[in-house]
């Protein structure tokens, strides 16, 4: 969401006149978007602004923008001094103002609004991928998870209007886009504000009908928002991405109230089955949350077995740090840092071995590759399944006399074998 809030403000830029760089010694103004989901992302962007802090001599201006701009504010300053703008997401569409302001000489500008109602809509992106494209449905969050920052930097749930997020699509195909990931903080909440009504799985089938899309992802689902329906779509539409992001926080029912997710893990475990029982196989992957407030070790194995129960393509596993304005945020941060550690590390592992395991049960499958990139050392392409795994493979055509692969391209298909499996990969041969 960040990457593409990076794309969408490039854009705007760009529109005004302005031109974006390869390196930071060639730019004028430097721009930080930043995230503070965690302490420790947040954190970074001060060890970062720090590194570049010389450059101000040669006459660069720095301005950090995103979710640390909106929650640190004009403390910013104080803290970088070399910074001169500091923007949050609610004021992007000022930014072109701001900077004039900066260029007549003010030393210190800030655009720093509450985080409102209006959508961030922009005519124009500057999109860093050239195949795959973000697309926002849904914006901010109306959640308000106990330990959870986003409400407060991203304001409150809006969801675009189902025909401006189709032109957009029909737009992206027009520019040889054929992936598009749709985007929102809880996606299944989608509500279509204009009278077509349509409703999350609904939007899935249009967008996948746009004449030109391959495939359609989306992230994040939300288990409390999550519809039969979703997966009944999924079923009938091999366009719909066969992956599913379930962030499920928690395995114990305790530590679920508290975090006020709204679902428990009985819930959770009845979406799961209704995912198991698509028409196609579906990847499924999740979040988790170790060391929340008051965690014990049973509850934390609940989570472990919960893991071990649906065996996860794939799980971000983070360590819980408290957030500003949050309610567990006025809690005991209880659970030591060791024993944050320790669990993050035993989940992590057992994580790992398992997407091994099943991994390997894949090898002699036929997948479709979204075509990325070529490794001319390892004569290899990579590239991308449905599922959103990364998969590695000789092509069927011989090298050219450069080196080059032959009938292949960037932004293509390839079925591909798979003929060997790690926990994060696969490898595989082109075939016909
Ligand atoms: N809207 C998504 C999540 C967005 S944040 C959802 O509801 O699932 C992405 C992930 O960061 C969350 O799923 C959660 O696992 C993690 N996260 C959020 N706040 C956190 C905190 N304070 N400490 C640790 N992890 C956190
Ligand atoms: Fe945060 Fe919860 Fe909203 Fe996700 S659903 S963004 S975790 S408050």
């Amino acid at each position: 969401m960040n990457v593409h809030d990076s794309e969408r403000v490039a854009g705007t830029l760009v529109s005004k006149g302005y031109t974006a760089v390869a390196t930071m010694q060639e730019a004028d103004l430097i721009l930080f978007n930043t995230c503070s989901i965690r302490d420790k992302a947040a954190q970074k962007v001060f060890d970062r602004l720090a590194n570049f802090k010389a450059l101000q001599k040669q006459g660069k201006k720095f301005g950090v923008l995103g979710c640390v701009a909106q929650q640190e504010g004009e403390a910013i300053f104080k803290r970088a001094p070399h910074v001169s703008l500091v923007v949050g997401s609610a004021s992007y569409a000022r930014l072109p103002e701001l900077i004039e302001q900066l260029e007549s000489g003010e030393k210190k500008v800030t655009g720093l609004e509450a985080a409102t109602d209006e959508a961030f809509e922009t005519d124009y992106t500057r999109r860093d991928h050239p195949f795959r494209a973000f697309v926002t449905i849904i914006e901010g969050c109306d959640k308000h998870c106990a330990y959870c920052v986003v409400p407060f930097t991203r304001g409150k749930e809006r969801s675009r209007a189902s025909a401006s997020v189709l032109t957009e699509i029909r737009h992206l195909v027009e520019l040889g886009y054929t992936e598009v990931q749709l985007l929102g903080q809880n996606v299944n909440s989608y509500r279509d504000p204009s009278p077509a009504g349509l409703s999350f799985a609904e939007l899935l089938v249009a967008a996948g009908a746009v004449p030109g899309i391959e495939r359609v992802r989306y992230t994040t689902s939300h288990p409390r928002d999550f519809t039969p329906e979703i997966v009944r779509v999924m079923g009938e539409n091999p366009v719909l991405c066969d992956h599913v992001h379930l962030p499920v926080q928690s395995g114990s029912n305790d530590v679920l109230r508290r975090m006020l997710r709204g679902y428990t893990r009985e819930h959770y475990l009845g979406i799961v089955d209704g995912i198991r029982a698509c028409a196609r196989p579906l990847a499924l992957t999740t979040d988790i949350i170790v060391g929340f407030p008051g965690e014990t070790d049973d509850d934390f194995e609940q989570t472990a077995e919960l893991m071990h129960r649906v065996r996860f393509s794939g799980a971000f596993i983070f360590k819980y740090s408290p957030r500003p304005n949050t309610e567990a945020g006025t809690w005991p941060d209880d659970i030591s840092e060791e024993v944050k550690a320790q669990r993050f590390a035993i989940l992590q592992q057992r994580q790992q071995e398992m997407q091994a395991e099943d991994n390997q049960a894949q090898v002699g499958t036929t997948m479709k590759v979204m075509v990325e990139a070529f490794h001319p050392k390892l004569a290899q392409w990579a590239g991308r399944s449905s599922s959103n795994r990364v998969v590695n493979f000789t092509p069927m055509a011989a090298l050219d006399v450069l080196g080059q692969p032959g009938a292949l391209r960037p932004g293509g298909y390839a079925q591909v074998r798979i003929t060997k499996a790690g926990p994060n990969s696969f490898v595989g041969q082109q075939v016909n």
